[in-house]
């Protein structure tokens, strides 16, 4: 206990002093979050230009250098881009799920993840998002289901049907209402689109890929069954079944230690 005051006071010795070029990298990263904020709440909108270099110098009463690093930071995260030129400046740009796909792939993509570590995510991230579903569905809710299902069955067994039964799969995430499984799992499946994992499902056999689309069917319209009978945990068993068992047709088609590659 008394060793830690004498810690604290050699990691203390080994810092730089306190300069310029340590306090202008706080300030920058305290007026980056002032702006933040402005744009979380909605007071800057997307393609609005932020205030000119002297307005907001002035606002924040910082040097150009500093307010300079505070708009690098907020451009680094995709939040505001710099334009040069005669409408020159700084606009904002709201945050996508396209946006942040691509940071996450590009990170799964350098850990090596594999094809069935992603499946095997995606099975346990969209599973218990039945289950909210069936306890929070409206009458409208199942009416949008029940037309998805409709809709993919008219159409046939084909890579088109393909989009449909992701379609549905999102809009049973949705019907949970939580931003925050909505949001992984659209980045998921845009990862998926965008990923060496669609070429899966076109690998596929024809016979398999019927036989994937009629399972899938059916499995849906149980799901639709159990959220209208708000039966969460029915409906949170067989939408992880149901996931499981579509990951499994899907590493057959390609070897197991298949990485996750982006193609875009
Ligand atoms: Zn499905």
């Amino acid at each position: 206990m008394s060793t830690q005051p004498e810690a604290n006071l050699n990691l203390r010795r080994q810092l730089p002093p306190l300069g310029q070029d340590v306090r202008a990298p706080k300030t920058a990263a305290l007026i980056a979050r002032s702006l933040r904020r402005l744009i979380f709440r909605g007071e800057l909108r997307e393609g609005d230009a932020l205030p000119s270099e002297n307005d907001l110098r002035e606002q924040f009463n910082v040097s150009r250098p500093t307010l300079r690093e505070a708009l690098r930071i907020l451009e680094s995260e995709g939040l505001v881009v710099v334009r040069r030129g005669l409408h020159g400046g700084a606009y904002v740009q709201v945050p996508t799920v396209e946006a942040a796909a691509r940071q996450i792939g590009s990170l799964l993509q350098y850990r090596g993840t594999t094809l069935l570590d992603f499946y095997e995510a995606r099975a346990i991230l969209e599973a218990p998002a039945a289950g909210l579903a069936a306890r929070r569905r409206s009458k409208a809710d199942l009416e949008r289901l029940r037309g998805l299902v409709a809709y993919g069955r008219s159409r046939g067994a084909n890579l088109e049907v393909m989009d449909a039964h992701h379609d549905f799969h999102m809009a049973v995430v949705e019907l949970s209402g939580s931003q925050t499984l909505i949001v992984l799992s659209a980045m998921i499946a845009v990862i998926e689109r965008e990923a060496n994992a669609s070429f899966a499902t076109a690998n596929l056999e024809e016979d398999q890929r019927q036989r994937l689309w009629r399972r899938g069917q059916r499995a849906h319209d149980e799901v639709i069954r159990l959220i209208a009978e708000r039966d969460a945990e029915g409906a949170t068993q067989h939408w992880r079944t149901h996931l499981i068992a579509s990951a499994d047709v899907l590493r057959r088609a390609v070897p197991e230690t298949s990485v996750l590659e982006l193609l875009v």
